[in-house]
């Protein structure tokens, strides 16, 4: 089985080749951030126009990397939501094209579930199953009873853990995205801040990071007000560790309350390294026989190897799409509870 898939959600243009669902073949990836950093985020035109340029790029090149002839495939996968309208739609129409051209069936994939079968890459994922999810626009816990079966048990009520890394990056002065550059700093400092842990203690599984950004916001600006400089590093690591300290909490409870087999940490948040080091020793303490897998640090962000792995698994229980397949940019998942078992 070898699978050609796209990627065009947001940024980052991407076609990988995939093997049998797990073997990555070639996986190009072309990242427009230089050309949005001075807009302080993804301007969607911008980013549709980048993705007509690059796809067909991306795809010669995933192809020729991997060895790979069109009529060797197996099929085509593509991700047609969530994400931007106009940069979805440049991957679905140019993978409807592929498909049709080779005459190869045709895949649609979640770019969510494909966050979460990026951890496919590092070993089999085993059910029942827990993804924590987060990234640039999702914060969310996933029960996967079976294979291709996802219900959010939990979900952010305002910014995502990513955007609000961005927002506060912006404050301190950082370019888009700034998540990767928080996160280093946050090394150098201390949580001598201690800003608020919203919703860590309430009975559900949902986040909240919007009144920590705020209070994040206010710190600085009323230092700015009395001339007084604060330390960087600590005002990193005071951020980051509200965020940790809240997902580590409401996921350990996830685990407690749900008979799971293996927990899956993805999304491009998942890159983080105080969120994999402080989940990982976590669990180590509580849940010493609860497999944890985390998603690879190079396929955390968006990419089209894990389409790949995600289609790999949607076309095994007959999920296909035909010329009529649209971007869907408020694409959930569909929990289908009586599917295949
Ligand atoms: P979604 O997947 O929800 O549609 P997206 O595709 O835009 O959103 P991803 O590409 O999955 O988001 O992740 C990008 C986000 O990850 C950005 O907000 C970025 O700041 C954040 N991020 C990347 N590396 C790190 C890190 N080391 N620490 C914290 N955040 C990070
Ligand atoms: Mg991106
Ligand atoms: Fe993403």
């Amino acid at each position: 089985n070898l699978i050609l898939a796209f990627e065009s959600s947001c940024d980052e243009t991407s076609v990988a080749v995939i093997e049998n669902g797990e073997k990555i073949l070639s996986n190009v990836i072309a990242t427009q951030i230089n050309s949005h950093k001075r807009f302080g985020g993804v301007v969607p035109e911008v980013a549709s126009r980048h993705h007509i340029e690059q796809v067909t790029i991306c795809i010669d090149e995933a192809l020729e990397e991997a060895n790979v002839k069109p009529s060797d495939l197996t099929a085509v996968a593509v991700t047609y939501g969530p994400g931007l309208v106009g940069a979805l739609l440049v991957g679905v129409a140019a993978a409807k094209a592929f498909a049709y051209a080779n005459n190869l069936p045709l895949v649609p994939v979640n770019h969510m579930a494909g966050h979460i079968y990026a951890a496919r890459f590092v070993k089999p994922i085993v059910f029942p199953a827990m993804a924590l999810l987060v990234s640039g626009g999702h914060t969310e816990l996933v029960y996967m009873p079976y294979e291709n079966e996802f219900q959010i048990i939990g979900e952010t009520r305002d910014d995502a853990a990513g955007e609000a890394y961005d927002k506060i990056g912006r404050v301190l002065g950082m370019t888009y995205p700034a998540g990767k550059d928080i996160d280093e700093l946050a090394h150098k400092g201390k949580d001598s801040f201690h800003f608020p842990r919203a919703m860590m203690h309430e009975d559900n599984f949902d986040f909240s990071f919007s009144g920590l950004k705020s209070a994040f916001i206010n710190t600085v600006h009323h230092a700015d007000q009395i001339n007084e400089t604060l330390d960087r590093a600590d005002l990193a690591a005071s951020f980051q560790q509200s965020v940790v300290d809240v997902i580590v909490e409401k996921t350990l409870w996830a685990c407690e309350q749900f008979s799971i087999k293996q927990l899956i940490l993805a999304g491009g948040v998942a890159a983080n390294h105080g969120l994999r080091d402080t989940l990982s020793a976590k669990l180590n303490e509580k849940y010493p026989d609860l497999d944890f897998v985390k998603a690879p640090l190079e396929l955390c962000g968006d990419n089209a190897a894990m389409i790949g792995a995600a289609g790999y698994v949607a076309m095994k229980h007959h999920v296909f799409a035909d010329a009529s397949l649209n971007a869907e940019p408020s694409l959930e998942f569909d929990w289908v509870p009586d599917a295949v078992k």
